[in-house]
């Protein structure tokens, strides 16, 4: 029996391949040992039938910190994360200020994070036009990997790249080894859809949003994408997929072998164009939400591996700037605020189309760990760093946006009824929440690629 410093037993330890009776020993922080019960050592704590898992890894997530705190924060959107048991999240290089495009602007972002972390935080680096001659130092100072848009981003500090210039840019990320992660819609299209719509419809109305986002803007961005990983070897990263219509596409590039991973989020697996409301800003995100058949797809994906990963995309903004007064949805901030809610959302889905906890866990734990290329997270092995929780997959309960941590209680969720509570998270070894209560602060930290 190796010396451990906590050790948790349960009926259901979960990893990615599946679950089994056990143990979990854990010393100075790490996984030590995952045992059969038969072997728990006597001072393991029973938790019955609770099951223990990796804590899940959002590696798509907007903090906004430093500069529009008054979106979100570090102390409100780690605070979220450790409730709902997700113990790693990767911050996304913009809506923050400045953008995390320089060294300077990591140095100003890891200050913003001091004393203000409840779980670990990682960064990705991103690339507008200019910024190419600072990848590499960018790189070494430990980003994750290079976020590219190839749209209009939604701030005007954050340039985006037409898909005729990503192979220049892949060129660039290429030989170091991390993926270029990407909002991927082509620009010519949505210009060419935002042209079509009746500039006398509703700006009120989900469908004019949705009309002006068509799925074939995805399609070509995608396409072009492939061509560029194809021509230069560079990793790829497409994010937040919506458009089902992509997936073929991506599924032949991988069957290739090229070197490309996919992310849907909780609000194209959970929500449906059919059923948002007229005015329902806080349903607006980009690329849209599609219909229902769209959905029933991308989860076939999930079941088939073309997508890798479900992430947040939490990309709240001020309750003025979301437009919940006059509901013009054309004009509100295009990002949906719901990151507590990702492991609920999924796993009530997921039990009701007769998917498991390792499923969840591939998709919400070792997933994004792998995208982002955190090593030693998301999974519940030896080796790997203790970030564990203790979840109930049977508890019930009905989503109150104003009980949310995040800086803002919005949420297209309210109301509605979720099933799967996570009961402690446990942050390298250290118990940091209980039934919703944080029990140590502060335990977060920021993480560099090349230690984590
Ligand atoms: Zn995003």
């Amino acid at each position: 029996m190796p010396d451990h410093d906590l050790a948790l037993r349960s009926t259901r330890i979960v990893t990615p391949e599946g679950e089994r009776p056990g143990a979990v020993l854990v010393a100075d922080g790490q996984i030590v040992e995952v045992v059969h019960p038969g072997d728990a050592p006597l001072d393991a704590e029973d938790l019955g039938d609770l099951a223990i898992m990796a804590g899940f890894v959002d590696s798509h997530v907007h903090i906004n910190d430093p500069g529009r705190t008054h979106w979100e924060g570090f102390e409100t959107a780690t605070h979220a994360a450790a409730v709902a048991g997700i113990t790693t999240l990767v911050d996304m290089p913009l809506n923050c200020l400045p953008p995390t495009i320089s060294t300077e602007a990591l140095s100003a972002k890891l200050a913003a994070t001091d004393g203000r972390l409840h779980v670990d935080v990682a960064f990705w680096g991103g690339i507008v036009p200019g910024s190419e001659p600072g990848i590499e130092e960018l790189h070494r100072a430990g980003v994750m990997g290079f976020k590219v848009f190839t749209c209009d981003s939604g701030v005007p500090e954050y340039g985006s790249f037409a898909p005729e210039q990503l192979p220049g840019v892949l060129a660039r990320t290429a030989p170091l080894g991390v993926p270029l992660i990407v909002h991927a819609e082509d620009p010519t299209t949505l210009a060419a859809a935002a042209r079509l719509v009746d500039p006398r419809a509703d700006p009120r109305a989900y469908g004019t949003w949705l009309a002006s986002r068509p799925p074939e803007a995805e399609d070509r961005a995608v396409a072009a994408l492939i061509d560029g990983v194809r021509t230069t070897g560079a990793r790829v990263h497409v994010l937040h997929l919506s458009a089902a219509s992509a997936l073929p596409l991506l599924a032949t590039a991988r069957a290739e072998g090229l070197p490309i991973t996919v992310e849907t989020c909780p609000n194209y697996l959970t929500l449906a164009a059919e059923a948002i409301a007229d005015g329902a800003t806080d349903h607006k995100c980009a690329p849209p939400i599609r219909d229902r058949a769209n959905q029933d797809r991308l989860w076939r994906a999930l079941a088939d591996g073309t997508i890798d990963a479900v992430v947040s995309d939490h990309s709240p903004s001020s309750a003025e700037d979301k437009h919940l007064e006059d509901g013009d949805i054309m004009a509100a901030w295009g990002g949906i605020s719901s990151m507590q809610l990702g492991p609920a959302l999924i796993w009530t889905t997921a039990q009701r189309r007769g998917f498991g906890l390792a499923e969840l866990s591939r998709w919400m734990a070792a997933g994004p760990a792998r995208v982002a290329g955190l090593r030693h997270k998301g999974h519940l092995a030896p080796g790997m760093e203790a970030d564990l929780v203790v979840f109930d997959p049977e508890a019930g309960w009905s989503v109150d946006a104003a009980a949310l941590h995040h800086r803002h209680p919005i949420s297209p969720y309210h109301g509605r009824a979720v099933t799967g509570a996570v009961r402690r998270t446990y942050l390298r070894g250290t118990c940091i929440m209980r039934d919703g209560e944080l029990l140590e602060t502060a335990t977060g930290r920021p993480r560099r690629r090349d230690e984590v």
